[in-house]
């Protein structure tokens, strides 16, 4: 199986790595990004479920980025009074 090009920055060929002893993740030339890594004590570890992981993710998953935190109704009008408030 041929790991897919990474979902964030599309490099097309990142390498199959041994992060830590028998446990594989790929990991992309080019913006740095590590695959998904099975369960430590998970039995099926391998390069190839790696490269499963790896190729599953992106579509659904998102970068693991922090999340950006949904703004919350009134706040900006909130804001705007303050600051109207403050230049009086
Ligand atoms: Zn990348």
């Amino acid at each position: 199986m041929k790991p897919l090009p990474c979902p964030f920055c599309s490099d097309p060929d990142p390498a199959i790595d041994e992060v830590e002893l028998r446990v594989w993740a790929l990991v992309c030339n080019g913006c740095g990004c590590t695959g998904p890594i099975e369960d430590y004590d998970n039995a099926k570890q391998s390069p190839e479920r790696a490269v499963e992981l790896w190729n599953r993710r992106g579509g659904d998953e998102q970068p693991a980025s922090e999340p950006v935190p949904e703004m919350i109704p009134g706040t900006l009008e909130a804001l705007a009074s303050i600051g109207a408030t403050l230049r009086k």
